[in-house]
């Protein structure tokens, strides 16, 4: 067993271990409730290395991620197209931007500036939360590395470049491509962060290098948009599509981010549900009561995230064939125009529930060959 850096830490009411944005999101919200607050970090600055595409709605980033700095925008965008396996896209957009792309590391700075104001934080400081023996609540924001062993199979290997494009391209859609040539498990994207250069990557079970070379390849024809001409950045990382722990609370342990399995299953996408389930846990424990924070944030993001993992199951049930025929039969009933209106990043189930009966009625065989595919998907764990 390795010897913790820091093992002996003077008395705090909370200790938040890891300073990615769960854990400066809960440090922030804890020390806003007057807490005293330490919060530890193995690495010395925050925001590296980077790994994510830094996606966010609109909205969530207004009421829940409340950064409002402007330099944390690097670009906005107002719908997404997605490519099926076969070719067929769906464009789903609305006139006005619904999504920012966020400077992750400038993002996680901001928060850490407004942390230390009110918190003491420890960076360069590796601990192991079991050892630390506080008598205070550890908080443990330690991201995707410590979820639990029975969760893995839903952890998936990411890669990412940033290329700059060969000539200027619209830069207010993104780009997600469907199907095992570029994806089992989740799928590709290609993200604008200006006219000239898109993030390109995707998050796969194997052979992610060999999938994104591919992709790179087919960028072009597949989007219409300029070739990629020069690599800029290369992330690497892995992205968590499994749902929330049932357990978020251990004795004086409290998880959350990652560590507590709080990103979307349809996307992988963990920033605006963890600063939702931060704020709630400065709430429960500001009231002297870890549990509460467990309930708290399984009423509002619970039956949504249920919801999106029996999507994800579905989806990653479907076959290539399959999956082109239904995003064909969708798109012919008008799903496009149902999605652009009522859609939303953050709560997806609704549109579902919404597009569930006239798939039902208006292309029964459809919702019948889905059928056994969702009833297996319940009973997959
Ligand atoms: C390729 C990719 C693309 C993504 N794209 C998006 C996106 O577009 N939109 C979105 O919302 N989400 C996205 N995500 C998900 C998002 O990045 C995560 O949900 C988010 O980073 C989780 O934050 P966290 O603080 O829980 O974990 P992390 O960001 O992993 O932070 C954990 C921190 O804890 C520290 N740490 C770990 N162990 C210890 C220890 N023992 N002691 C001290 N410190 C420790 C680490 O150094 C790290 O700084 C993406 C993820 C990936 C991989």
């Amino acid at each position: 067993m390795t010897k913790p850096l820091v093992s002996h830490l003077p008395h705090h009411d909370v200790v938040v271990v890891g300073g990615g944005p769960a854990g400066l999101q809960s440090a922030r919200f804890l020390a806003g409730k007057g807490l005293s607050v330490v919060l530890l970090e193995e690495h010395p600055s925050v925001g590296f290395p980077q790994h994510c595409t830094g996606l966010v709605s609109l909205e969530g980033l207004a009421r829940h991620i409340l950064v409002s700095d402007r330099k944390v925008v690097v670009n906005r965008v107002r719908g997404a197209w997605f490519i099926g396996p076969g070719g067929v896209r769906l464009l789903v957009e609305r006139s006005e931007p619904v999504a920012a792309v966020v400077d992750r590391p400038l993002l996680e700075q901001l928060l850490l500036d407004e942390v230390a104001r009110r918190a003491e934080v420890i960076l360069g400081a590796r601990v192991q939360p079991e050892l630390l023996g506080a008598d205070s609540p550890v908080v443990v924001a330690a991201g995707v590395s410590s979820l639990a062993r029975s969760r893995r199979d839903y952890v998936l290997p990411a890669l990412q470049f940033d290329y700059q494009l060969s000539q200027s391209c619209g830069c207010d859609h993104v780009y997600v491509f469907l199907g095992s040539q570029f994806s089992r498990g989740l799928f590709a994207w290609a993200v604008p962060l200006s006219e000239r250069v898109y993030r390109v990557g995707l998050a796969s079970k194997g052979n992610v290098l060999l999938r994104l070379e591919l992709l790179l390849k087919r960028l072009h024809s597949l989007t219409g948009c300029a070739k990629p001409e020069r690599r800029l950045a290369v992330y690497g990382g892995a992205v968590y599509t499994g749902g929330m722990l049932d357990r978020l609370v251990r004795g004086n342990t409290i998880l959350v981010g990652d560590a507590a399995g709080q990103t979307k299953p349809t996307t992988g996408g963990g920033l605006v549900y963890l600063s939702i389930a931060a704020r709630k846990l400065a709430e429960a424990l500001s009231a002297g009561e870890a549990g509460l924070y467990e309930r708290l944030v399984k009423r509002e993001l619970g039956a949504e995230m249920r919801a999106q993992l029996l999507l994800r199951k579905l989806l990653n049930s479907l076959d290539d064939k399959f999956l082109e025929e239904m995003m064909l039969r969708v798109k012919k009933l008008g799903f496009e125009e149902l999605a652009s209106r009522e859609g939303s990043m953050d709560r997806q189930a609704a549109l579902v529930l919404k597009a569930a009966p006239s798939l039902l009625f208006r292309s029964p065989s459809l919702a019948l060959s889905l059928l056994p595919k969702l009833l297996q998907s319940l009973l997959v764990p």
